[in-house]
Order: C-alpha cells, then structure tokens, then sequence
C-alpha cells in the first residue's frame, strides 16, 4: 500500500499540559477552605464521576488504518447534564480532561445554568488529516461514546480546534444512530451547531463577547475607559478573534498577537479584521503578518499593554512570565491559562485576573440559549440573544465583584465559592443515595 503524506510528515511531540489538576485542586481547596465547605462535599467534589476512555479505528484516505484515544470526563452532574467542550490536540489526555471537566462543573454552577461539568476530546493534531478522515475520525468517536454522551445527559460543545462543522457531524451520527421516531429529538446532544442545524445565531462569538463584556464590566467598577487601551490576545481562534474584534470596536487596541507559530507585536494598533483575514489566507496563522514586528515566544506576555486576553492553552502564565507581564488587567479567555505559582506572583504585584469561569462563561451561556432553544423549537435572532447573553454575565459578574469585595478575595476565590455553595446547597437539599 502507498505510504500516506502523513506518515512521511514528522509529528510534533505534544508538550503534556503538567499540573492542570493541581491547579484545578489549588483553586477548589482554597475556596472550600473560605467558605468552610461541609468535609463530605468535599470528598465527593473533589473526584470526577465517571471517565470514559475511547480507542478507536478510522480507515485514512490511503486505506490504511489508525487507532485514535479519545476521552469524556465527566465531573459532577449535581446540577444536571454535563456540558463541556471537546478538544482535538495532542496534549489532550486524561488528566487533562479531568481538569477542564472540573472548571466546567464551577463554570455552569456560577452562570446558574442547570448544568454539571464535563470535558473530552481526542489526543491528536488535527493538521495532519485530512477534511474527509476529520469527519471519519469525528463520527467514529462519536459512535463509540455511544449512550456516554446524550441531550439530557452529557452535551459536548466545541473547543480548541473543533468548531460548528464538528458539531454537526457528532450532531449528525448520534441522531442517525437512533430510534427513528427519537432522532430529531436528539439534536441537542450537542451546542454550537451551524445556524442551519439547529445552531443558535451568535453562539460562534458568544465566548469572545463575554469575554469583551467582563472587561467592560470590570472597566465601569473602575472608572477606566476602554478607548485607547492596548491589549494582547494570546490565541487568535474563535475565543481571540471575536474578544479582540468586540474590544476593538469599543476603541481598544491589539499591539500583540500570539499563535501556535509565533508572536507578533504593533504598538502603533493592529486590524483585527485585516488580522482575521490574513490568517484564513495563511493556514490560520497571525505570523508575518505586514506591518508588525516577531516578537519572541518567551517575550510575548512581557509585551507593553494594558490588558492581556489569554485565550489559547492552559498553563501559560507561570512563575517564569508573571513578573514580566505589564497588563494591569487579566482577562482569562482560555480554561486555565494562570497556574497557581503564576498567580500568586500576579496577586502580589496587583494585577486583577477576571478569571476563565466567569471570563469565558459566555460560551457555555450561549450553549445554554441554544440547547432550549432546540428543546422549544424557537428561534432568537442575533440581536435577541446578545442582549440575554449581556444580562446573565452582568448578573454573574456583579455577583462576583460583590462577593470579593464584601469577603476581601480575589475574583477567583470569589467566583468559585459562589459556584461550590451552590452545588453544597444541591447535596444539603437531597441528601446522598441510598
Ligand atoms: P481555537 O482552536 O479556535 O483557537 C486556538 C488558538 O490558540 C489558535 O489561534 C492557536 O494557534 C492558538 N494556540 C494553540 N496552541 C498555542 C500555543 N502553545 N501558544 C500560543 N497559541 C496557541 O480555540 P478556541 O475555541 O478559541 O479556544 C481557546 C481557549 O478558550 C481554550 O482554552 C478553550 O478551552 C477556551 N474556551 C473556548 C470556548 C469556545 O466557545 N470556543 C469557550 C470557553 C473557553
């Protein structure tokens, strides 16, 4: 059999995002600690529920065969259906999914949603396939999931580099591989669908709109204005695009960018429409983009700015590049982007984190919208669904800045005791079966 271009390509050696749970574990005992959390709450939220690991094969485009991992962690389900993103990259594994499952479950409960915390994804760099063996690749792992994943029971949604179209072919196969008279009523097995398959209009910028509004948010507490500040966006996918396109039209200005690439730096303003474009004509990347210098990866934080949107991985902030950051203002579009040490430093020096569970909350609010939409059978337009999106984060972030300044924390202790009080209250209200 002829050789595959794949298998001629060398593949990059995934760098495991170290630490992910301790970070998760950091920020849960120390708010479990403020709010004096009942020991048997503690125990219970303090393991995932169920971790459901996947191998499966896929015939590639040459014929041959590749066996993928795929994984779904779901975390606590107190509040209802797991909800959470699934994510294709090659750091993906299970203690990653642990940990993104655990911010999910502090994530849904701090929006109100009725909704527990999930996470999952495949091991893989989805640059090396091709369109169709994407598709082949993202239907058999939704075939072997199986009854893990279901509208009332687990509701994936689009992460890094997975997006609508992934969602409409998961969408696709769970209803086809279902009782006839059920199919159409399992469309909602996942959010973040094209706008023609059930999709909700505006759920494509529904995080980086959140993520804008936060800081607009966080900017009226403070009597800043936000013409003329600069920022930097750390990933320019769906989450960097659409933040800095919001922050950009409130006057704001990008003077940095970083990618899976590389860095670029403008201090006189970049065009984050002329940016986007740029990237779809280069294969998604910001670099070389005219009119801008490289900037060094190492450098990238230590960028002169006023606020910096890390919206690509976890772990990028970290005791070596925190002392270095000039931002006054964090705004963690990314799940997980700070590491504990990195915070501290952060802290210290004053600098405010809005953190990912409120920051990018707006993407799985905007999940939300488009899961009751489906169950409904109603249809909101653009405009309608901003406005909701604008009311429940400003309810989430009030809720939020009130607490750190009553209890004198820091937003995200804050933000997480709201979350776990309201899940304590779940379990004190039920009781544990038997
Ligand atoms: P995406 O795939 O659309 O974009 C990811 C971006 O990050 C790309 O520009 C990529 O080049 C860049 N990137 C990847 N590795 C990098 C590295 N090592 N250094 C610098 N840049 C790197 O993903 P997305 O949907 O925008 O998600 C970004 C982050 O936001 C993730 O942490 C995700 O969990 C989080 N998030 C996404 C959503 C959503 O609705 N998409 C919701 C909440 C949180």
């Amino acid at each position: 059999m002829e050789n595959s271009k794949k298998e001629l390509k060398v593949k990059k050696k995934a760098v495991p995002l170290k630490g992910m749970m301790d970070n998760v574990m950091e920020q849960f005992n120390s708010a479990a600690d403020h709010i004096n959390l009942h020991p048997n709450i503690r125990k219970i939220l303090s393991i995932t529920n169920n971790e459901i690991l996947v191998n499966f094969p896929v015939k590639m485009d040459n014929g041959n065969v590749e066996v993928f991992t795929g994984y779904r962690v779901q975390h606590n389900g107190a509040l209802g259906p797991y909800k959470g993103g699934l994510r294709y990259h090659p750091t993906v594994d299970l203690d990653a999914a642990r940990a993104l499952a655990m911010w999910m479950t502090w994530k849904t409960s701090l929006a109100g949603l009725p909704y527990g915390g999930g996470k999952g994804g495949i091991k893989i760099d989805p640059s090396l396939y091709s369109q169709s063996e994407l598709e082949r690749i993202t239907r058999r792992f939704t075939y072997a999931l199986a009854d893990n994943i279901g509208p009332e029971h687990d509701i994936p949604a689009p992460d890094v580099n997975t997006n609508s179209q992934t969602m409409a072919w998961i969408a696709d196969t769970y209803m086809s591989t279902r009782p006839p008279a059920l199919r159409s009523a399992n469309q909602h097995v996942v959010t973040g669908k094209p706008d023609g398959s059930g999709g909700l209009e505006g759920r494509d910028r529904a995080t980086g709109f959140g993520v804008y509004l936060t800081i607009k948010f966080w900017a009226e507490r403070n009597d800043m204005d936000l013409s003329g500040k600069r920022f930097i966006v750390q990933g320019f996918g769906n989450v960097g695009y659409w933040a800095s396109l919001f922050l950009e039209q409130d006057g704001a200005k990008l003077v940095g960018v970083q990618d899976a690439q590389g860095s670029i730096e403008n201090q006189e303003g970049i065009d984050v429409e002329n940016l986007f474009s740029y990237t779809q004509k280069k294969g998604g990347t910001v670099m070389d983009f005219p009119k801008s210098q490289l900037v060094d990866k190492n450098d990238f934080f230590a960028i002169d700015c006023d606020i910096c949107i890390p919206a690509a991985l976890g772990n990028q902030i970290t005791k070596e590049n925190a002392p270095r950051i000039k931002a006054k203002l964090i705004a963690e579009g990314a799940n997980g982007p700070t590491n504990v040490e990195g915070e501290k430093i952060l802290l210290e020096r004053g600098i405010i984190i809005i953190p990912d569970i409120l920051c990018n909350s707006g993407g799985v609010i905007g999940s939300y919208f488009e899961w009751l939409q489906n169950r409904s059978g109603e249809i909101w337009h653009l405009e309608e669904v901003l406005e909701k999106l604008r009311k429940k984060l400003n309810g989430s972030f009030n809720r939020v800045y009130n607490y750190a300044q009553n209890e004198c924390v820091d937003l995200r202790t804050a933000a997480f005791c709201i979350a776990i009080q309201r899940i304590e209250k779940a379990y004190i209200q039920r009781g544990i079966f038997p």
